[in-house]
């Protein structure tokens, strides 16, 4: 049987930031000795990741002595700006931007902040690149069979049909557990939280995707947290109302940092996080 994570063709390796597309990064480079040629490794930056996964990022590309491509949207014919740790953008810039340009707010419904600020500007540097097909390789574990399936049931993403996803995680069988016998083994980790194999703090801080009780606990911890989040929704877009909320089936991020202590009811126990590309 084929191994998985052996790279025969032009690959880009999505990597989240998180501990499971770091351990398949891993994976990858025991598989093929070394990062193959016609690899590339890439992870896009919206602004509203925590500190932590930008140090994480910087330390596996270190460490493991490989490139990883640091790109941010922003709105110009070449549609990305390449970056650095040092440079990254940390108060939310490339996703203002963009929410700017589009005059209203991401939400369940329309989930473009994936598409534009993660996977429009990987496409945009590959295809600088040369390359017109190619696999990409995201970090999808085998327990996370709904979201495999979805994937797999596409073939290719969203944006482009010369991409064909490959999970190489869920092909051999790699499960949360691994990732974290693997992660107990390492010298460094992902310095944020993890309860029962999600990473809270994990993509942007607030993420509209996340379940109530989680952004409430995110912004008890770190209120400062929840301003970016009100200021998008404070402004003034095009399509208000319905446009000018992250979700309408939910308080707004200023009703839940207002309310956080003595309004507990408003918050839904029984709601659950919605997955998208964006990975662990
Ligand atoms: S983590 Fe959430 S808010 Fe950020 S790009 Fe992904 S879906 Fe959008």
């Amino acid at each position: 049987m084929r191994d998985p994570f052996k790279i025969t063709q032009p690959t880009c390796i999505s990597f989240s930031g998180g501990r499971t597309s770091a351990y398949m990064l891993w994976r990858v480079l025991q598989a093929n000795h070394g990062l193959p040629e016609h690899t590339l490794i890439c992870f896009a930056n919206t602004g509203k990741e925590a500190e932590a996964t930008l140090r994480f990022v910087r330390e596996c590309a270190e460490r493991w002595c490989v490139p990883i491509h640091w790109l941010e949207y922003c709105d110009t014919p070449l549609g990305f700006t390449p970056v650095n740790f040092e440079t990254a953008s940390r108060c939310g810039e490339p996703f203002e931007a963009l929410i700017l340009k589009r005059r209203y707010l991401p939400n369940p419904v329309s989930r473009f902040c994936t598409s534009e600020l993660k996977i429009r500007p990987m496409h945009k540097f590959i295809r600088q690149h040369g390359w017109q097909d190619w696999d990409q390789l995201i970090g999808i574990r085998a327990d996370e069979q709904r979201r495999a399936a979805k994937i797999r049931a596409r073939g290719h993403s969203t944006e482009s049909t010369h991409e064909t996803m490959r999970m190489p995680l869920v092909d051999a069988g790699g499960t949360v557990h691994d990732v974290n016998r693997f992660w107990q083994t390492q010298a460094f980790n992902l310095e944020l939280l993890t309860v029962n194999g999600r990473t809270l703090e994990g993509n942007c801080d607030l993420c509209f995707l996340k379940p109530q009780r989680q952004r409430l606990a995110l912004i008890r911890a770190n209120p400062k947290s929840a301003d970016w989040w009100i200021a998008m929704e404070a402004l003034e877009l095009a399509s208000r109302p319905s446009g000018a909320r992250f979700r309408n089936d939910g308080p707004t991020y200023a009703e839940m940092a207002r309310f956080l202590i003595n309004q507990g009811d408003l918050f839904d126990s029984s709601d659950a996080s919605t997955s998208c590309f964006c990975g662990d």
